[in-house]
């Protein structure tokens, strides 16, 4: 590992030396991490970490890099900024061939594997006309989720050994394993961190923060029925299909994903399996307000107790499988977070714009522990597909707003108070 090389080769080129490596995730797996790749990226990039002088960088338990930058300003509140190294499952995610296309024109890119890239599905585009483009060659999905993300803390990292500013305090940094499985964020340990406030580096295009996400619900119901011999189920058989299809209807059209955008949350049902006897229904439910989430869930057990009282001897058990808190009140409890990320990005001579997450997000789960941790940009769009790209001068400038943030919050002795 070449120090002065890492310290002046840019974000670009650690990009495409990280998404070289194969961290697709893998549900079925049990391992942890759930894929190999992920553990050779990880090591990769401790050794990149020490090589820059940072002494105590580790892969922790779980497969989480961990390293300390310690600024001068010992004052300051501690700051963390976190990517994760594994990619989605669905999209093949090995053997990646990253095409850089200079100068973009505003048009179609055609990728080798024929798949085309256009500013007509991808609105995203339109804003990166005349910016160095990184796609894969169509056959793979890039990795730009969230390897930009890694690309730009490691080169934020850099800038900060290479440069030394006076106005910074201590800043850690965190690589993640299985975020695209849900699993990664749950090994994470909040208290050794020892962060005050944290940002994950895995959003869309420039200038994006994103501090709200869903309040989320993942409802299973156990429907059980009557069975009997067709031939003489007259009076007898209670069909629980037909009671799972009473269940789906009764979900007003207007509360469905496919009918609902901005602000308002929904009731969708995502797997059916079942028989005459049994049949197991998984719905989840979202809302950014915790009361519309509570009205959704009461809407659920309302139809379910409807359903059972119509079908005398059947059963429908709801079960709360789990889900995750809108982090605004979290966050809105240390404003400060938002408002110096907005500042940073000002700064960094974008428009800042402040959105809300339509699903969960890492930041949600660490808010909830303790480490408010909005999402910033990381300049990619349309990931989790073959037409997955990133913009090289969005990179930098997320680049900028990391270094930005460690300028701002070294002035600042609380996360919470003025
Ligand atoms: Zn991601």
């Amino acid at each position: 590992m070449d120090r002065e090389k890492l310290l002046k080769e840019g974000v670009k080129e650690k990009f495409l030396r990280y998404v070289s490596y194969d961290t697709q995730a893998d549900e079925k797996s049990e391992d942890v991490p759930s894929s190999p790749g992920q553990m050779r990226l990880a090591l990769r990039l401790r050794d990149e970490l020490v090589a820059m002088g940072l002494t105590d960088a580790a892969v922790k338990d779980g497969c989480i890099v961990t390293a300390t930058y310690e600024g001068p300003r010992r004052e300051a509140p501690v700051i963390g900024f976190i990517a994760h190294m594994d990619t989605a499952p669905g999209v093949p995610g090995n053997g990646v061939k990253p095409i850089i296309h200079r100068d973009y024109s505003g048009g179609d890119l055609i990728l080798p594997a024929g798949i085309v890239l256009s500013p007509d599905t991808s609105k995203d585009l339109t804003g990166a006309k005349g910016h160095t483009i990184i796609t894969s060659d169509g056959t793979t999905l890039l990795g730009a989720d969230d390897k930009a993300g890694v690309a730009e803390i490691m080169e934020a990292l850099c800038r900060l050994v290479f440069s030394s500013p006076a106005d910074c305090g201590r800043v850690k940094v965190a690589f993640t394993s299985d975020e695209e499985i849900g699993r990664g964020i749950t090994r994470f340990d909040v208290a050794s961190f020892g962060a005050e406030a944290a940002y994950t580096l895995d959003g869309g295009i420039a200038g994006e923060l994103e501090d709200e996400n869903f309040n989320a619900s993942n409802l299973t119901a156990v429907i059980r029925g009557v069975s009997a011999h067709p031939g003489k189920a007259r009076g007898r058989m209670i069909n629980a299909i037909h009671l799972a299809s009473e269940l789906t209807a009764a979900i007003p059209a207007v509360m469905r994903p496919e009918t609902t955008d901005g602000r308002l949350g929904f009731v969708h049902p995502t797997s059916l399996c079942g028989d005459i006897e049994r049949v197991e229904l998984e719905i989840i439910v979202r809302d950014f307000e915790e009361e519309g989430l509570a009205r959704s869930l009461a809407m659920v057990r309302g139809v379910a107790e409807d359903i059972m009282r119509r079908h005398p001897g059947s059963f429908i058990e709801l079960s709360d499988r789990g889900g995750y808190k809108n982090m605004k009140q979290f966050i809105s409890a240390a404003p400060k977070v938002s408002s110096l990320a907005v500042e940073a990005i000002r700064r960094a001579g974008m428009n800042p714009v402040t959105r809300s997450i339509r699903g969960g997000t890492d930041g949600a789960h660490l808010a909830v522990r303790g480490l408010p941790t909005p999402n910033l940009f990381t300049g990619g769009s349309d990931f989790h597909s073959r037409t997955e790209w990133v913009s090289v001068q969005w990179m930098e400038k997320a680049v900028d707003v990391i270094c930005g943030l460690c300028a701002l919050w070294s002035k600042e002795l609380s996360v919470s108070l003025d």
